[in-house]
């Protein structure tokens, strides 16, 4: 129980943080970035000055990035509530995977229902199955195979992510979330779960993980549909290798 606590404490913490970095940070990021623009386009600065200017933009550029995966989603403010197709928004996210499975020579294998619908902000469940798919890949950093699998009841839509990756031991499942909790050195921030619950929460989702130690993992991701009478579930298969 106390662990409980001490583990909610320090999401608590680490949600304030990223309120507090995307609204105070992220201003002032963008007008350093503007005026590092500027500085480019002058033509009296050349050679290694102008060298040091690109890469202080292309640093900073990393640093929005990051806030942009991480720290978004502390604004529900922002945030717009509606009906989305879940199958259109996980192929984006596959989509924007590629690139890391091709180069960890990851197969990957989409089973996607046509015509589900869920709920919420279509952006935080791009950023939650994001870090989710990310981990999954990066499970596997000498190959293997990513499959992506959903499907539907009246009620619920279910998302299944697996992998064939490292796994993780009992202990390992349970700090997953814990902000700050990563086992890649300095390659990992820990705080990707973290953003991915919080938002399976927001959209009154639910999660269960299976893993084995050097077999893989599986996560299942649930949501509450979102029903039209006309729309009619419908599934398709494809395989897409990668
Ligand atoms: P990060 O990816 O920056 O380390 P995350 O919060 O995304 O932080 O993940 C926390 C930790 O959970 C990872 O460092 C890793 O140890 C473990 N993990 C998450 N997903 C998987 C997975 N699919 N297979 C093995 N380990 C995983
Ligand atoms: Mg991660």
């Amino acid at each position: 129980f106390r662990n409980q606590m001490m583990k909610s404490q320090k999401i608590e913490l680490a949600n304030h943080m990223s309120a507090a970095i995307s609204h105070e940070v992220r201003n002032p990021l963008t007008a350093a970035l503007g005026f590092l623009q500027l500085a480019t386009e002058d033509i009296s600065i050349q050679g290694k000055t102008k060298g040091y200017i690109e890469t202080a933009i292309n640093e900073l550029h990393e640093a929005e990035r990051v806030i942009k995966d991480y720290f978004t989603f502390a604004q529900p403010s922002l945030n717009e509530v509606n009906p989305f197709c879940v199958n259109e928004e996980l192929k984006k996210v596959i989509k924007s995977l590629h690139p890391l499975a091709n180069m960890n020579s990851v197969e990957v294998v989409t089973v996607i229902n046509t015509e589900c619908f869920i709920i919420g902000d279509r952006g935080l469940f791009r950023q939650c199955l994001l870090n989710i798919i990310k981990n999954s890949i990066e499970a596997m950093p000498n190959g293997g195979k990513l499959t992506v699998h959903s499907s539907n009841t009246k009620d619920e839509i279910r998302i299944r992510i697996s992998d064939s990756g490292i796994g993780m031991s009992v202990e390992q499942v349970q700090r997953l979330g814990e902000p700050y909790y990563s086992t890649k050195g300095n390659k990992g921030t820990g705080l990707g779960l973290m953003v991915s619950l919080s938002i399976i929460r927001a959209l009154k989702g639910n999660f269960h993980i299976n893993s084995r130690i050097g077999l893989g993992t599986e996560f299942v991701v649930a949501f509450p549909s979102y029903f039209s009478d006309n729309l009619s579930p419908k599934s398709i298969h494809e395989v897409a290798s990668g």
